[in-house]
């Protein structure tokens, strides 16, 4: 089983949005969104790709395969660097750059930081990883094992979220 910093957060937004994400049914292509979140990245720092260097890293962690793409990474002083177009802080932010530091402990890099950038906020965020972290996330990784490999969707939740949620459509379209 693949586990990404993705998965992690949509589990804790939304179990059922985690199952279906994690069983190959996705909408996130019909998303305006990750459009602009890619153009953000490609715009805000262009001098930034001769500095840091993105990065893929993976990490094995009992029977699960971690996979992180990092922004950027500040090798010499372990910080990891990454970019939201979003005008709000949001803690799914803080999550992923957490998975991060996890998967770079795990390689051998300790003692990384990162930091969460705003362009739009003019803001930066600094993410710091702590044992309760850790302990966090292995505990939603043996959650999200027993629920992705749960045959059936979990319910509908519901929630105020629902209605910016790519799978809108998907989950209440009988329901009108
Ligand atoms: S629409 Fe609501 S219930 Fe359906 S996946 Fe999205 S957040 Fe979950």
């Amino acid at each position: 089983m693949n586990v990404n910093a993705t998965l992690i957060n949509l589990y804790v937004v939304c179990p059922r949005e985690c199952w279906l994400h994690a069983n190959g049914i996705n909408m996130e292509h019909t998303s305006d969104t990750v459009y602009d979140g890619k153009l953000l990245h490609e715009t805000s720092y262009p001098q930034r790709a001769e500095r840091y260097e993105e990065m893929l890293i993976s990490a094995e962690y009992e029977d699960i395969t971690l996979i992180g793409q990092i922004d950027y990474f500040d090798a010499r002083n372990k910080v990891i660097h990454e970019i939201k177009r979003s005008d709000k802080v949001e803690e799914a932010h803080v999550r992923q750059v957490k998975f991060y530091l996890w998967l770079l402990e795990l390689n051998g890099v300790d003692g990384a930081t990162g930091i969460l950038e705003y362009p739009k906020l003019r803001k930066t965020d600094e993410v710091l990883f702590s044992d309760e972290d850790r302990q966090g996330l292995q505990k939603a990784l043996s959650a999200i094992q027993s629920l992705i490999g749960n045959e059936s969707c979990p319910p509908t939740i519901n929630a105020k979220i629902c209605k910016s949620c790519s799978y809108y459509d998907f989950c209440y379209s009988r329901e009108e």
